[in-house]
């Protein structure tokens, strides 16, 4: 009854996570949420009589028009008809997934990488090839090694990655569009973090606009900006890949959600800029409080670095061999939950003894109970 690609689903381990962070009284690191306080529904106030009715696939003309004015200005080269709107920018990892993806199509990626792309490609049956993520960017050596053997595409989420909250400099930026424009491997860049900046120098230049050969796709969403739950997300393609992902998204779902584009729009035509710098306040002082928390309790438990932007903490365990999947029932019982780093990795090495931490969705008090929570944890495991 099933199809054959049915057998390649996974992950029952993260909804089960998610589903039982929400539970009341838990503290949870484990999703990647905004913080709630930030997602006020605008009043509804001069909707165009249009909306309700079907519109085009492409999207909201003047909403694709507002994302690559937006996207010019971070130096792309494109205009409004290369902008697809999509239904969160989960459904572009769809929709490349279903353009480029047959059964055993090598896919190059960071490792560790963003997990619901990854069960995308791996669902529709490809080769996963990873490559190291340092703390300025990929390993250079195995990246053009990596394309040399001609992937499909290479995933990358360049700017405060999720999951290690990294961030490629200005070098690793040029070596990557490099590399790519040498072999002429397909780029498809992620990038839903690059609003949330708290260390302003960071170089975010995205890398598609570096690109002078290798066709690119650019994946942005309003999840992190606005609220995950309008599900409004974009892509913007090179023109000759345009036409298949149109079609593509037209099978899947005719167009996005249209009130939801016209609610983006009106809030990108109010004061957008205000909302993101009170956002990037909010969360830099929520990434000081958790940094503080950790450096204060964790002592020589785990190492990590401060991330430049984005909303997570990604910690490693002085304690090697201990897979952090083992430490989360406990984690859970006494009321805290984070998301193991073993899913993150394409192919996971014996014991992955990372894991992800969210500080957007807590408050101070959260915070602070919750490295708390983890702190005794890891603390008893290191005598026990
Ligand atoms: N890409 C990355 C790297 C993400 O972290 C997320 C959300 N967690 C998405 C894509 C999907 O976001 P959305 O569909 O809400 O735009």
């Amino acid at each position: 009854m099933l199809s054959q690609r049915t057998a390649r689903l996974t992950s029952s381990l993260i909804r089960d996570i998610l589903a039982a962070a929400q539970r009341p009284g838990m503290i949870s690191f484990a999703g990647g949420l905004p913080a709630s306080e930030t997602l006020a529904l605008p009043r509804l106030e001069d909707v165009p009589d249009g909306v309700m009715q079907y519109g085009p696939s492409e999207g909201e003309p003047a909403l694709r028009e507002a994302v690559a004015e937006r996207a010019r200005a971070m130096g792309m080269r494109c205009d409004a008809s290369q902008v697809l709107i999509l239904t969160g920018s989960q459904q572009g990892i769809d929709l490349v997934s279903k353009l480029l993806i047959d059964p055993g199509t090598p896919v190059l990626l960071e490792a560790p990488t963003y997990l619901a792309a990854l069960q995308s490609f791996q669902f529709f049956g490809a080769d996963c090839r990873s490559v190291a993520l340092g703390e300025h960017g990929p390993d250079l050596d195995a990246l053009r090694a990596g394309l040399a053997a001609k992937p499909a595409f290479a995933y990358l989420i360049p700017t405060f990655q999720n999951p290690s909250g990294r961030c490629y400099d200005a070098a690793h930026r040029d070596a990557t569009a490099e590399a790519l424009d040498a072999q002429q491997v397909l780029l498809v860049e992620d990038d839903p973090y690059r609003e949330l900046v708290y260390d302003e120098a960071c170089e975010r230049t995205p890398l598609c606009a570096r690109l002078t050969r290798a066709p690119w796709i650019y994946l942005g969403s309003f999840s992190k900006t606005l609220a995950p739950g309008l599900r409004v997300g974009y892509l913007i393609a090179s023109p000759e890949l345009f036409p298949y992902l149109l079609k593509l998204k037209q099978a899947a779902d005719l167009h996005s959600n249209r009130l939801s584009q016209w609610l983006v729009l009106s809030q990108l035509q109010g004061d957008f800029a205000g909302h993101l710098a009170r956002l990037r306040t909010l969360y830099r002082e929520r990434r000081d409080q958790m940094h503080a928390a950790l450096s204060e309790q964790l002592g020589e438990a785990a190492s990590w670095q401060c991330p430049p932007g984005g909303l997570f903490f990604w910690l490693q365990l002085n304690t090697p061999g201990i897979d952090t999947r083992t430490l989360l029932p406990e984690a859970m019982a006494r009321g805290l939950a984070f998301m193991p780093g073993e899913p993150f990795f394409p192919n996971a090495p014996a014991a992955v003894s990372a894991m992800r931490l969210n500080f957007s969705h807590s408050d101070p008090a959260s915070l602070r109970q919750g490295v708390r929570l983890l702190a005794e944890l890891l603390h008893e495991q290191q005598e026990g």
